[in-house]
Parts: structure tokens; C-alpha cells; sequence
């Protein structure tokens, strides 16, 4: 149990470093930048998947793409409201949870 709560503080300590990062950097660049460069993100995510489609071989580029984007949306919680954000998460993973539970596999496609 102590080593979990460890674990767990540790967790805390990371999660809350990360967040001081994503305040300094709205702070510096604003959110309405921030924003602009959450476009520009997801549209090298989006062809990195491409990418990684045709070439299997292309993972360590995703995976730098899909941390991009993960940064700049923990920015974005923070702009546009953090509770907000985990209530709207919570209700769909509830939602995706009943589909997968009731085989309603059509919905999910
Ligand atoms: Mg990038």
C-alpha cells in the first residue's frame, strides 16, 4: 500500500509539473495562439496516421505527433475549463462503456 501511495504521489507531483508547464505556456503564448498551434497539430497528427498507414516503420513520428497533440490539449482543458472537460470525457467513455456492453458495435464504427 505504501509503495502505491508512492506511486501515486508521484503521479500527483508529475501531473502537477505538467500543468505548471501548460499555464507558463499559455501565459507566454496566449490561448488564442495556442489554439492555432492545436490546429497545427492535429494536422501533422493526422498525417502521421496517414503516414503510418502506408508505412508501418513510421511509429517513432506518430508517436512525437500524438505527444504534440496530447500537450497542447491538456493546454486547451485548461482554456476552455478543466471540470467542464473531465464531466463531458466522463459521459462519453459512459456511453462508448453501454455500447461495447450491449454489442452495439454499429454505433461505435
Ligand atoms: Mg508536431
Amino acid at each position: 500500500m505504501e509503495e502505491k501511495n508512492g506511486e501515486l504521489s508521484s503521479q500527483v507531483r508529475s501531473a502537477s509539473s505538467e500543468t505548471k508547464i501548460y499555464e507558463w505556456t499559455l501565459r507566454v503564448f496566449t490561448p488564442e495562439h495556442q489554439i492555432i498551434v492545436m490546429i497545427e497539430e492535429m494536422a501533422e497528427l493526422t498525417k502521421e496516421l496517414v503516414k503510418t498507414l502506408r508505412d508501418k516503420k513510421n511509429i517513432s513520428h506518430l508517436l512525437e505527433e500524438m505527444a504534440d497533440v496530447e500537450i497542447v490539449l491538456e493546454q486547451m482543458k485548461l482554456v476552455f475549463g478543466p471540470i467542464d472537460y473531465f464531466y463531458a470525457k466522463k459521459k462519453k467513455l459512459e456511453r462508448l462503456e453501454k455500447r461495447l456492453e450491449n454489442g452495439d458495435i454499429e454505433a461505435l464504427k
